[in-house]
């Protein structure tokens, strides 16, 4: 899967499940929420940058274990940050940022798991390649590309309707 789509898929799913759980309690917190998406939007592509220097894609770092070892990694960047920015005054919940990483790291191979390649999803506790192929990995230009778009609008509809709904 091409990393365009990856990141997409990433800022989708980020937008979509924070915006369910979190509801703002000002503007800057609802601004921290948006901006933490470009975590997710990085992260969505780190299990194929960490492997690059592998010949073979999708070994171990496209598993629920590396995605927890990533997000514990980025704590040590996110915590003191947090701390930092409560005292200049800006708080929000640490968690936000934390699960931007987690599930960005963690989106990418979940699509990978619906290519007809599959990936070692419960790596080191069963080292077996998984999937469910919904379409074939060759195939970028197709459902690939529709993906991609799909991923994007939702993301903006999610955003606007965020907004609109608090500040308008
Ligand atoms: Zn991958």
């Amino acid at each position: 899967m091409k990393h365009p789509t990856h990141k997409a898929i990433g800022v989708a799913a980020y937008s979509g499940l924070i915006v369910f759980f979190y509801k703002p309690f000002s503007v800057a917190f609802s601004f921290i929420l948006l901006a933490s998406s470009i975590l997710s939007y990085f992260s969505s592509i780190l299990p194929d940058l960490i492997e690059k220097s592998k010949k073979e894609h999708r070994g171990y770092t496209h598993s629920f274990f590396w995605s927890i070892v990533i997000t514990l990694i980025s704590c040590n960047l996110i915590v003191p940050l947090h701390i930092w920015l409560k005292s200049q005054g800006v708080y929000f919940p640490v968690i936000v940022p934390i699960f931007a990483v987690w599930i960005g790291y963690t989106s990418h191979f979940i699509a990978d798991y619906f290519t007809n390649k599959g990936v070692c999803i419960w790596w080191p506790f069963d080292e077996e390649r998984k999937g469910y192929k919904l379409w074939e990995h060759e195939d970028r230009d197709g459902p690939e590309f529709l993906i991609t778009i799909i991923s994007w609008v939702l993301t903006i509809i999610i955003w606007i309707r965020h907004f609109s709904f608090y500040y308008l």
